[in-house]
């Protein structure tokens, strides 16, 4: 069993950090939430009441932080995981980051001697919780075997990307895949419903036509197929709007770095933007469903 300090302790690194300490590691938590480390001691972590705290046996270093400027900040500040980890740590960010934001942590973080890998998450809180994510891991080979048992305590599939960045790069391309292909679900649901077709009969049919994809039969926008859809329950989520905005920006920003065209990628971030602004940043991203049908 390993020592592992785990830092960020929001919706999804609560139930992560929960999953190590109850495969047995010894985890150290940390969060700038004093009320977010109680609950992590709850479920059998140690507390942390600083990040030099919570480094400083650690043999495995994860965070699972808002943003690239939160990743940086603590792997790089004066207070931060570099200044007071043994560089035989392994850092292992699961926060979704810019693909640079990574790589660039990845290169800084090797210069002082740290081998590090980006492992974003594709499963939401429910996965979270359940120990059943999909890690999207980019690095070194080795770091990536060092890392897999490690990852599988808190998820069901572990795959290695790549180099640095890649992992990112994975997750930010599903994203895009699946803010587009929401979208495309909720029109087709529309455009059936305005023709004449009730959703089920559409669901029956179109699910086991050329039309069937995950947001289809696994998360339907329209109310009643999917009885487990946030769309049975007034689109509370699962996964907000604003998560989606954020993934579907670093898609853009991404694909404009790499002259990548994205052209149903950049309509999506803006109609996605444009439900941020309506107030529905906190509702789930299957809403534009009823945006659709509102229009
Ligand atoms: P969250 O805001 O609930 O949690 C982030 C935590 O980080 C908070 O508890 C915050 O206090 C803590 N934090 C921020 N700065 C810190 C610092 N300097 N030191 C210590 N702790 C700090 O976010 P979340 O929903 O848990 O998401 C975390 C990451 O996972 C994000 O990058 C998000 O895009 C990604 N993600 C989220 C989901 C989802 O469904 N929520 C799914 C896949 C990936």
């Amino acid at each position: 069993m390993s020592n592992i300090a785990f830092i960020g302790l929001g919706n999804m690194g609560s139930g992560m950090c929960a999953n190590l300490a109850k495969a047995g590691h010894q985890v150290r938590a940390f969060d700038l939430n004093p009320q977010s480390v109680e609950n992590a001691v709850e479920a059998g972590a140690l507390a942390a009441t600083s990040i030099a705290q919570c480094v400083s046996d650690a043999e495995y270093v994860i965070t699972m932080l808002p943003a690239g400027k939160h990743v940086h900040a603590v792997y790089f500040d004066d207070d931060g995981v570099l200044a007071h980890t043994d560089n035989g740590a392994l850092l292992i960010d699961c926060s979704t980051i810019a693909v640079d934001e990574a790589r660039s942590a990845g290169t800084q973080a090797l210069q002082k001697q740290f081998r590090s890998l980006d492992a974003p998450v594709s499963g939401g809180v429910a996965a979270a919780n359940a120990g059943t994510l999909t890690f999207m891991v980019g690095g070194e080979s080795a770091d990536f075997q060092r890392a897999t048992p490690i990852l599988e305590a808190m998820g069901k599939n572990v795959f290695h990307a790549g180099p640095s960045g890649n992992g990112q790069a994975a997750k930010t391309a599903n994203n895009m895949l699946l803010g587009i292909s929401m979208i495309a679900t909720s029109e087709a649901f529309n455009l059936a419903e305005k023709l004449g077709l009730d959703a089920e009969t559409f669901f029956n049919i179109s699910s086991k036509a050329s039309g069937q994809c995950w947001s289809m039969t696994s998360y339907c926008p329209a109310p009643g197929p999917v009885p487990t859809s946030p769309a049975n329950n007034d689109y509370e989520p699962g996964f907000a709007v604003a998560m989606m905005l954020k993934d579907l920006r670093l898609a853009q920003d991404a694909a404009t770095g790499a002259k990548a065209a994205i052209p149903f990628g950049e309509q999506a971030e803006r109609l996605y933007a444009q439900l941020d602004e309506q107030g529905l940043a906190h509702k789930d991203f299957s809403v534009v469903m009823r945006h659709l049908q509102e229009s």
